[in-house]
């Protein structure tokens, strides 16, 4: 089933997701709705509080980004492989070396900016049969990451922007909170609004 996406404005994205235990009813559910719903999204990676659930989870299929016809061979074989359930994940280092690049996130659409992360994390999750799994990621699969990490901290892309950025964007971000955007996604928005 295809879950509504919850807009910029809703309080749900500004607060620290719930961990989540072994006994937690309906998630075998909860995550085949979220494959649905980044799929119809055209999304390479969705949070549970995304969709309403203040839980820490979020799932991630580089795949539809590996047709970018800017990456290179080795980025786009690296995005291809990349789908992965990462439930409770902690991130235990960051690299020193710094990336840039150009995000936008399903809560905000037709929104995109210039966001600075470490190019490398180590990281410790559980999988979706809560295996726990410490691993190090780079490049494009560790931007995806990080920012589906921090919608588990109630942290939005939006937040990371240079101060003149924020200000560009601030009707832009009022206008979505009201739902008054086009979108071809199912969306919910803070007013009970939805698109479709
Ligand atoms: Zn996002």
């Amino acid at each position: 089933m295809i879950l509504p996406i919850v807009a910029y404005g809703d309080p749900i994205l500004k607060q620290r997701a719930k961990e989540i235990s072994s006994s937690s009813k309906d998630l075998e559910i909860l995550l085949k709705n979220m494959w649905e719903t980044m799929y119809a999204a055209n999304g390479v990676g969705l949070a549970a509080p995304q969709v309403g659930k203040s839980l820490r989870l979020f799932i991630v299929d580089g795949s539809p980004f590996s047709v970018e016809a800017s990456l290179t061979e080795d980025e786009k074989n690296e995005l291809k492989g990349f789908k992965k359930v990462f439930i409770n994940p902690k991130i235990l280092q960051k690299s020193d070396d710094l990336e840039n690049f150009n995000e936008g996130c399903l809560s905000i659409p037709d929104v995109r900016g210039d966001v600075t992360r470490p190019t490398t994390i180590k990281i410790k999750y559980q999988n979706q049969y809560f295996k726990e799994i410490t691993e190090h990621i780079s490049g494009f699969p560790s931007r995806i990451v990080q920012h589906e990490y921090d919608h588990l901290e109630g942290i939005l892309f939006t937040d990371k922007l240079s101060a003149l950025k924020k200000k560009l964007l601030k009707n832009k971000l009022l206008k979505i909170s009201r739902g008054n955007i086009n979108v071809d996604y199912l969306m919910k928005f803070d007013n009970n609004r939805y698109t479709k």
